[in-house]
């Protein structure tokens, strides 16, 4: 059997020593094949094509009977379908099904180096309590989250050793599109590892999934569960109790192993599904954040330097760190124990863990849960949207039904095809935490005081992200209905009739944009109209998109809507309005060496909905003429200051300092001058205020957060519809807000506004500073333009209804008007 040390050459934990991406899936490969213990997949490959495993770890005699235990897993979970003495008899049969998913965050290292210890000592321990585990649990053991990002993280640690770099900052994302993201997409799944996990995880619905992660250096050795409040609403009380449980028992485990600075009940809420998948399907998450050194490189953390909260001993923390050294081998000590602590903790008490699975699920398929279900109509403006929200159930085990006939529910008929979201299901409450608005609870610590801060984002729900239409349906209802599978998204239509002029279609979907690229793409004209016209008997309002005709255009058209959900109707001739004529645009992204998540999501959107695009870094801002190569510059959401200065010499070697620096400032406002567009998205509009001494305002710069705190929330904004940024969109919309600028227009021209009440789901405090300001200005330069969009519009990918501002902004600014 071979031992970690043996194929990496240096023990687990080693100072200064780490095993990268190829040498961990080695080690696993080679364990595999010698350890009937362990049990080696490859789920799938990354989104870099690296392979992504799992090693399924358990008794030998476990292992003959896996797909045994695995279903009688994925039974507990459907109650419906079971009686209380099969359900007996598979709880007592059952074994508990522990997850651990490790350095989901790259620079996270810890983890990923103790899986293969761990591995080892579980496929080679023959004492009591090694085979109690293995008896008793089913071990889904994920050594690498984020295989990719470990392979770049170690190389850029290798290649730092010795310099004045050692341990530092990478300056690019340690995910290709999400960086530290990477753990935010739990449900929109928009990243192919989050899909791989989902893969393992519906596979086997864990009750146990562990986390792992680091934080700074300076606070606790090892934080784990409980959580402080708030916990969603939607997460099971026999869940969260479970969560309480289980952490507390690491953290006896741990101090009685004599290791202190192990803190819990602290600072990590319960919020967000995008962080917990697992408790809207039966599973605790527990989340440990060990205390971080420089990658592999050790530290000194003197005891007077430690944070004050764990300098003395608490209920919360009752042995305390004594400071001194921390090394990486440390990490691996902490994360080892805990793992362990999981692992004894699932054997020991095997049949209570199966048992709370089961009766969480028996909750959950209660016919008398309320409400009842959510419809949601065929007949949307933006079908493709409600279609990929299903899509985003399915992934998640929902069941999405759709009515054979027509029916009645609360008052109201609907006909056949509508999709209906029934709550009495096993993982109903994954869907109605998706489906309601958020009323994020008003928790302070004392009368007055600011609102406590969430740990991430209040407002999650996806028929406002997407812009789609669904009701509430609380009393019961009979319908005659089929269970979907899998969400099909219909194909277009190109009309019978030929265009004398060319076609038109829509602009109400993120597919109506990608279809435009297409058409750009291939060399054809493409316009929207800034004017209503009629045209066989039809009336098209203003914004539609229009091709005009030549030679292959109807054999294009005829591959887009098979392909996409666009239907071309024709134009017989050439309708006498103003029109925009667009043009490929050349798109520019500014990169920055801060690596921004919000340049990483923006690329992934972009390339979704297919607009080719060229990264610039700060040395080609700083090189200038940018007008010779691009007709549009976008800012991702950034900081003045990271964007101007960037990072320092200190921090990252010189070739990545800097920023764009003064002389950037001047070639963009130089590119601006002379045509060009320059948009901003969220707090990066600061950036463009000062810089270009723009006649706009940001209102709530100063404002405390007692006077002003939208902590991520969806609010609502009323559109000016007739500009082209607003195309295709109805007056009122939703929107995301998070650190966002609120604009007092005194120059160019708004085309949002926030109205009275703009809270959707979330929360805001201070909302009475939005009213009648600005979200997103158009702002006319010589012969360019500046366009301020003043939130999220493309927030981590979920946002699908707001893309289209992006997409919109992007066109019109590389647009010219013209009358036909
Ligand atoms: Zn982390």
């Amino acid at each position: 059997m071979p031992k970690p040390e043996d194929v990496l050459g240096f023990k687990v934990g080693a100072d200064r020593k780490l095993a990268d991406m190829h040498q961990i899936v080695e080690y696993f490969r080679k364990l595999d094949r010698v350890s009937p213990r362990v049990l080696l997949q490859e789920v799938g490959k990354t989104t870099e094509g690296n392979p992504f495993i799992t090693a399924v770890i358990t008794s030998v005699e476990n292992h003959k009977n896996l797909e045994k235990y695995r279903m009688i897993q994925q039974r507990l979970s459907d109650p419906r379908q079971l009686s209380e003495q099969e359900a007996e008899r598979m709880i007592s049969e059952g074994k508990a099904i522990v997850m651990v998913n490790c350095s989901l965050h790259a620079t996270e290292v810890g983890a990923g180096q103790m899986s293969m210890e761990l591995a080892y000592d579980l496929a080679t321990r023959d004492d009591d309590e090694t085979r109690r585990i293995l008896d008793n649990v089913i071990l889904l053991l994920t050594p690498m989250h984020n295989p990719d990002g470990t392979q770049m993280v170690v190389d850029w640690y290798r290649k730092n050793l010795g310099t004045q770099y050692e341990g530092g900052r990478m300056p690019w994302l340690y995910q290709k599109y999400t960086g530290h993201d990477n753990n935010r997409d739990w449900y929109m799944f928009t990243q192919v590892e989050s899909r791989l996990t989902l893969k393992v995880h519906n596979a086997w619905h864990p009750m146990v999934i562990v986390d792992m992660h680091q934080m700074g250096s300076t606070g606790a050795r090892l934080f784990v569960p409980p959580y402080v409040d708030p916990y969603e609403p939607n997460v099971d009380p026999i869940l969260r109790q479970e969560v309480a449980m289980m952490g507390t028992y690491m953290a006896t485990e741990l101090t009685s192993q004599g290791k202190g600075g192990v803190e819990h009940s602290s600072g990590f809420d319960a919020w967000t599904p995008a962080r917990a998948y697992h408790h809207y399907h039966g599973g605790i998450r527990i989340l440990t954040e060990a205390a971080s050194v420089k990658l592999a490189t050790p530290i000194e953390v003197p005891f007077e330097e430690l944070r004050p909260a764990v300098q003395e001993e608490s209920v919360r923390m009752p042995l305390p760190w004594k400071g001194g050294a921390w090394t990486l081998r440390d990490i691996v000590d902490y994360d080892y124990a805990a793992v362990m602590a999981a692992l004894t903790n699932t054997a020991g008490l095997r049949k209570s863990w199966l048992r709370n699975f089961y009766n969480i699920h028996k909750k959950a398929v209660d016919p008398d849960r309320r409400p009842y279900a959510y419809v949601i109509p065929a007949a949307q403006r933006d079908l493709p949207a409600a279609l990929r929200m299903l899509e985003v159930f399915r992934l998640g085990d929902v069941e999405v039904h759709r009515a054979e006939s027509g029916f009645k529910a609360d008052g109201h008929s609907y006909p056949a095809g509508t999709f209906i979201v029934f709550m009495a299901q096993p993982f109903g409450g994954f869907a109605k935490t998706l489906l309601e608005r958020q009323k994020y609870p008003e928790i302070r610590e004392y009368p007055g005081a600011p609102l406590k801060t969430p740990y991430d984002v209040v407002g999650h729900t996806l028929p406002l992200l997407m812009g789609v239409d669904v009701m509430k349906v609380e009393s019961p209802f009979k319908v005659k209905t089929s269970a979907l599978d899998t969400i099909v998204i219909p194909k277009g239509r190109l009309a019978k009739e030929t265009g004398g002029f060319g076609y038109v279609w829509g602009h109400e979907t993120n597919d109506d944009i990608a279809a435009c690229n297409r058409l750009l793409g291939k060399g054809y004209r493409v316009y929207w109209n800034a004017d209503k016209f009629q045209a066989n008997g039809t009336d098209y309002p203003i914004g539609r998109m229009i091709v005009e005709k030549k030679a292959g255009l109807e054999a294009d058209l005829r591959a887009i809507a098979g392909d996409l959900p666009v239907t071309f109707q024709p134009l017989p001739e050439k309708p006498k309005v103003r029109v925009y004529a667009l043009k490929k645009p050349r798109l520019g992204l500014y990169k920055s060496w801060t690596a921004s998540m919000d340049e990483g999501w923006t690329r992934w959107v972009l390339e979704k909905f297919e607009f080719p695009y060229q990264s610039i870094v700060d040395a080609d801002i700083r090189k200038g003429n940018l007008h010779r190569n691009f007709d549009v510059i976008l800012i991702p959401d950034m900081r003045d200051a990271a964007i101007v200065e960037g990072l320092s010499e200190e921090d990252v070697p010189p070739e990545y300092a800097g920023g764009i620096g003064d002389v950037g400032v001047k070639n963009l406002e130089d590119f601006v001058s002379r045509g060009g567009a320059l948009i901003t998205l969220n707090s990066a509009a600061e950036f463009a205020i000062q810089r270009f001494h723009l006649g706009i305002e940001n209102t709530v710069k100063d404002l405390n957060r007692k006077e002003f705190f939208i902590p991520g929330s969806i609010l609502k904004v009323l559109n000016e519809t007739t500009h082209p940024i607003a195309y295709g969109f109805e007056r009122d919309a939703s929107i995301f807000f998070r650190r966002s600028p609120v604009f007092a227009v005194n120059e160019g021209t708004s085309v949002a506004q926030y109205p009275t009440a703009s809270l959707l789901s979330g929360w805001a405090g201070g909302a009475e500073h939005l009213v009648n300001r600005s979200a997103l200005v158009d702002v006319p330069i010589d012969k360019g333009r500046i366009i301020l969009i003043g939130f999220p519009t493309q927030y981590r990918a979920q946002t699908h209804l707001s893309f289209r501002y992006l997409f919109n902004a992007i066109f019109y600014g590389a647009a010219a008007p013209e009358r036909f």
